[in-house]
C-alpha cells in the first residue's frame, strides 16, 4: 500500500487510523451484519453514532447545553444562505468581514436577502491579513457579524475574535477542531466536514438555542434551524457516512489527547513550512506574519515559470495538492489535523532541495 504525501485543500487527507478502523467495520459494523450506508437512519444503532458524533464534537469544542449541534448537508455553502435567512430578521441589517474568497461568497449569498454592512474588507490590500479591532465598522443594530475564521485560499486567519455586542458567527470549515477556540463568544459556528472532520457531504453547525426561533415564517422548513434542531438532525435521511467518520474522527482527535495537543502538532507543521519560506528571498509568503494560517500555507516564488517547475517536481516526488487555488495562483499546502508530520518534513526537505538546486 502508497500512501502519499497529501495536501489537498478538501476534500483533504484523513487520519490513516480513522481509514482503517471504517474499512475494518465497512462489512459488518458492531455484529450487525452490515455496514453503516447499511442501516436505517432510524435505528437505534445509528442512534447510538450521531449521539457519539455529537458528544465528540460537545466534548472537544466545550459545547454547553446552550448550544444544538447539528449536522446538516448542503455543504458550507447552504449556510452562507440559510444564516440571514433565519438570523436577519425583514428589514435589519447584518456586519459582514470581507477577508477574502469564503468571506465574499457568504457575503453575496447575505446580500441577495437582505441588508448586508461590510464591515471591513481587505480587498484592496489582496487579502494579506485580517482587521485590526479598531478597523471594523460595526453597524449598532446589525443582527449578527460574521467572519470566516480561516480563509482556506488566501491563508490567512484570525488569530483573536473580534469583540462585539451582536451575536458573533463564523465559518470555520478549514480550522474548526485544530485549536482551541470558547464557543460562548460564538453565537453559531458552521463548517464543513471534508477538511478536519470528515467526508465531504455534510456541515456541521453549532447554534446558541435561543437564536432557532428568530427565523421569519417565509423561510421555507427545510432551510429552518429549528427544523433541524427540533429532529435532531434527521427531519430528512441525513448523511449517515459522514457522521460515522466524524464520530470516528473525534474518537482520533481524544486519542491524541484532544484540540489542545493537537494545535501545538498544527504549529509545528506550520511553522517549519513557514521557516523556509522566511528564511531567504527565494519564496515569499503573500500574507502578514500576524495573519498567517496555521491550516493553509500560502507561499509564491519569484515567478510563475519557476512556480511551474516546483509544481512538476513536486508532484513527481509524490506531493500532492500543493497548486495554490486557480483563483489566486501561487503555492498552497493544506496541512489539516490529519497530515501528519512526516508529510511536512518531507515537504520543507524538498523545498530546500529545490531553492539549493535553483541557487
Ligand atoms: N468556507 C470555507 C472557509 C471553505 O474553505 C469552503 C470550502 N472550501 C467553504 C466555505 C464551502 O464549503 P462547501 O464546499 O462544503 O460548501
Amino acid at each position: 500500500m502508497m500512501r502519499i504525501h497529501n495536501f489537498n485543500a478538501g476534500p483533504a487527507a484523513m487520519p490513516l487510523s480513522v481509514l482503517e478502523r471504517a474499512q475494518s467495520e465497512l462489512l459488518d459494523l458492531g455484529g450487525f451484519g452490515m455496514s453503516v450506508m447499511e442501516m436505517s437512519h432510524r435505528s437505534k444503532e445509528f442512534q447510538a453514532i450521531i449521539d457519539a458524533a455529537e458528544k465528540g464534537i460537545r466534548r472537544l469544542m466545550g459545547v454547553s447545553d446552550e448550544y444544538a449541534v447539528l449536522f446538516l448537508q448542503g455543504g458550507a455553502s447552504l449556510q452562507f444562505a440559510m444564516l440571514p435567512l433565519n438570523l436577519r430578521r425583514p428589514g435589519k441589517s447584518a456586519d459582514y468581514v470581507d477577508t477574502g474568497s469564503w468571506a465574499s461568497k457568504a457575503i453575496k449569498e447575505a446580500k441577495i436577502t437582505g441588508n448586508t454592512n461590510i464591515a471591513w474588507s481587505g480587498k484592496a490590500e489582496n487579502y494579506s491579513r485580517v482587521p485590526k479591532p479598531n478597523e471594523l465598522k460595526l453597524l449598532p443594530e446589525a443582527e449578527y457579524l460574521h467572519i470566516c475564521t480561516n480563509e482556506t485560499i488566501g491563508g490567512i486567519r484570525w488569530m483573536q475574535f473580534p469583540e462585539t455586542d451582536a451575536p458573533l458567527i463564523a465559518d470555520m470549515s478549514s480550522e474548526i477542531l485544530s485549536r482551541p477556540v470558547d464557543v460562548n463568544k460564538f453565537a453559531l459556528i458552521y463548517a464543513g466536514a471534508q477538511k478536519n472532520l470528515g467526508p465531504s457531504g455534510l456541515a456541521i453547525v453549532i447554534i446558541r438555542k435561543d437564536l432557532v426561533e428568530r427565523a421569519p415564517e417565509t423561510v421555507p422548513i427545510f432551510l429552518r434551524y429549528s427544523t433541524h434542531m427540533a429532529d435532531g438532525s434527521m427531519y430528512n435521511t441525513p448523511n449517515t457516512w459522514g457522521i460515522y467518520m466524524v464520530k470516528l474522527t473525534c474518537e482520533w482527535i481524544e486519542s491524541l489527547g484532544g484540540v489542545a495537543a493537537i494545535q501545538k502538532i498544527n504549529e509545528k507543521k506550520a511553522g517549519m513550512l513557514y521557516e523556509v519560506i522566511d528564511s531567504s528571498g527565494f519564496w515569499h509568503s503573500p500574507v502578514e506574519k500576524d495573519s498567517r494560517s496555521i491550516m493553509n500555507i500560502v507561499w509564491r516564488l519569484q515567478n510563475e515559470a519557476l512556480e511551474e517547475q516546483f509544481l512538476a517536481q513536486a508532484k513527481h516526488m509524490g506531493f500532492v495538492g500543493l497548486k495554490g487555488h486557480r483563483s489566486v495562483g501561487g503555492i498552497r499546502a493544506s496541512i489539516y489535523n490529519a497530515v501528519p508530520l512526516e508529510s511536512v518534513d518531507a515537504l520543507a526537505s524538498f523545498m530546500k532541495d529545490f531553492e539549493r538546486k535553483q541557487g
